[in-house]
């Protein structure tokens, strides 16, 4: 809830007008309160999950049409009630862990000081705090997603998530109910260390959702504009730790590709696409050429 009755009085206390986003914001949230705002956070949850994935289903069900050379594993496929099963047991921990979560962790969220007044931040600021959120991410979710594949670990938690070993879009949050609780931290902790405005915090969780859906896509399509991201890991990449399943100690960054260089656990990843690169080199890469980085130990 915003502490100024018009317009006016917004911009007589920033001493200038407002702008054209700003002015919007006004009009949106000065009667909200503040809880309310944050528990939007719910819907664009809900939403983020039930739509982005849906192009991913389209393109699963009409491969035919030129998608197939863009499948990462070429020899699975999913039903749409296969595909559906997976979103309904999404939908199932979202309701019964996420949303209640999300409804009793307001407090914290005034702790750090999300604020939701105006001036808004400048695209600048929401860029660079996104950056530091993604980072801070990236850094714990490593560690984390590491000790969940130790043998504890994965036979009482991780081993749900690792039930597609070809992931889809859907399946990015599939996981067992205390695994999307825990990996909520990483995602806390980037916010609690560089607070901004809710608006960034909202922004980073549906970017959040949607870079995970997109490395849980099971594509690797060229044209998307993540490729342009340095050292960022993409669908090709978490591909691979599902591929490789529980056995994987490769590949466990959720965003970027360094943490595995530095600590050595992509080893399994880099030697598999030398051998795809040395294969697609020779006439006889049979099966190799139609999409497949995993055909060569698959067939
Ligand atoms: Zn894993
Ligand atoms: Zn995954």
């Amino acid at each position: 809830m915003l502490p100024y009755a018009t317009i006016d009085d917004a911009a007589a206390a920033l001493g200038r007008n407002l702008t054209f986003a700003e002015t919007l914001w006004f009009n949106y949230s000065a009667q909200k309160s503040d809880y309310f705002l944050y528990c939007h956070n719910i819907l664009f949850l809900f939403l983020v999950f039930s739509i982005a994935p849906l192009p991913l289903v389209v393109v699963e069900l009409m491969r035919s049409l030129g998608f197939q050379k863009y499948k990462i594993q070429p020899k699975v496929r999913l039903t749409l009630s296969e595909m559906f099963r997976c979103y309904k047991d999404v939908m199932i921990v979202f309701f019964l862990a996420v949303g209640p979560l999300q409804l009793v962790s307001y407090p914290s969220i005034e702790m750090i000081g999300i604020r939701t007044g105006l001036p808004l931040p400048s695209g600048w600021e929401i860029m660079a705090q996104l950056l530091v959120y993604f980072t801070v991410e990236d850094y714990t979710n490593y560690w984390m997603h590491r000790f969940l594949h130790g043998k504890w670990g994965y036979e009482k938690i991780h081993r749900v998530h690792h039930e597609y070993t070809a992931p889809i879009g859907f399946a990015a949050p599939y996981a067992h109910w205390s695994e999307v609780l825990i990996l909520g931290i990483p995602s806390f902790l980037g916010p609690a260390m560089c607070p901004g405005h809710m608006i960034t915090f909202w922004l980073w969780i549906v970017l959040r959702q949607m870079e995970a859906i997109e490395t849980h896509s099971g594509y690797d399509f060229p044209w998307t504009p993540t490729k342009y991201i340095p050292f960022y890991g993409g669908a090709e990449y978490h591909d691979y730790h599902h591929y490789v399943g529980g056995q994987s100690h490769s590949n466990f960054a959720s965003v970027f590709t360094y943490c595995d260089f530095i600590y050595g656990t992509d080893k399994g990843f880099r030697y598999q696409k030398k051998l795809l690169s040395k294969l697609k080199e020779g006439p006889e890469s049979n099966g190799v050429q139609n999409g497949g980085l995993y055909n060569v130990k698959s067939d």
